[in-house]
């Protein structure tokens, strides 16, 4: 008996809203990435770990670090937007 262990990184678009960039020092619309690394067995994942957050400008496609609170602002403005 054997076990295949591993990690896997899944990354999803959370949301998308408008700043300025650092870059190309105009507005424009950034992406909102929520990085999940999972803990997998025979490559299916089993066990979520933390999750990190980054930003990319869809202009120039600089990549930014993010705080945890980068998701609770998306969604709020997607709350404030249907409403
Ligand atoms: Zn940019």
């Amino acid at each position: 008996m054997f076990f295949l262990f591993g990690l896997r990184r899944q990354a999803k678009v959370i949301g998308q809203f408008e700043r300025t960039c650092s870059k190309c020092g105009r507005q424009t619309v950034h992406s909102a990435i929520e990085s999940q690394r999972w803990f997998t067995l025979f490559f299916i994942p089993v066990i979520p770990f933390g999750s990190s957050y980054s930003t990319r400008c869809n202009l120039c496609g600089l990549v930014l670090k993010a705080s945890p609170e980068l998701k609770a602002q998306v969604s709020g403005k997607a709350l404030a937007a249907r409403a």
